[in-house]
């Protein structure tokens, strides 16, 4: 029995119109990225993925992966934002290897999302926290509510900056290592402030006690000398 073999390849097509549309020298000046290619595929039925990037040395151009869907007209017509949104995404990921939806990650798609300026409505209202659902913690929020912050302030930073998304993405990178290492610190640090303040405490705590002594002190000086002066007032009245 000869068994048929199904084989693909990839094969450069013209862009579909929709995509063309959505995606276009406007959009890739504005948020100043060199163009990433697409390879687009059709999502099984049922599939919870509308895009997705595999990792570099898997693609043949660096190519990320968009659902056909989202490009062909089906029930209702191609979603231009959307197709943005998801191609950002997408991208963001080829721009920041090995960083998954860490505030790393987060930073970059924000960056890109913020420059993209308003289709319909401003397209950073597609960033989510799906983005940076690696960092959250509901046990421990702190160190998310930081990276959180951290993330957003460098993105609105960077969105203003004439920086290629290359170099944001470079920059990005080293600056989220060096934030990582502070925020690691942070509980040495706070042991250190916590030492601190219980010897500030207890150094006061030893200046209040030094002060009720020497009071205590004076108050019995007092007494004694009152009553020695009544025993000599008593001697000479009764002498
Ligand atoms: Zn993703």
């Amino acid at each position: 029995m000869t068994a048929e073999i199904v084989t693909l390849h990839q094969v450069a097509v013209e862009a579909p119109p929709a995509f063309s549309a959505a995606i276009n020298a406007d959009l890739l000046q504005k948020i100043r990225m060199a163009p990433v290619p697409v390879l687009f595929l059709n999502a099984p039925d049922g599939a919870d993925w509308a895009g997705y990037c595999g990792s570099h040395d898997q693609t043949e151009n660096g190519e990320v992966v968009l659902d056909s869907k989202l490009v062909e007209t089906c029930l209702r017509k191609p979603n231009s934002q959307h197709i943005v949104e998801v191609y950002l995404h997408e991208s963001a990921h080829r721009l920041m290897p090995g960083h998954w939806h860490n505030a790393a990650f987060f930073c970059m798609n924000f960056v890109l999302h913020l420059r993209a300026g308003k289709l319909k409505r401003p397209v950073w209202h597609g960033i989510k926290f799906y983005d940076i659902q690696d960092e959250i913690d509901f046990e421990s929020p702190g160190r998310f509510f930081q990276l959180m912050r951290w993330a957003w302030l460098l993105a609105v930073e960077l969105a203003e900056t004439e920086e290629t998304a290359e170099e944001c993405a470079t920059l990005i990178h080293q600056k989220y290592q060096e934030f990582c290492e502070w925020l690691d610190a942070a509980d040495e640090r706070e042991e250190a402030a916590t030492q601190r303040r219980t010897a500030a405490v207890q150094h006061l705590r030893n200046i209040e006690s030094d002060l009720a002594d020497a009071r205590a002190d004076r108050l019995l000086h007092f007494v004694f000398g009152g009553v020695a002066g009544l025993l000599v007032a008593t001697f000479f009245l009764w002498g």
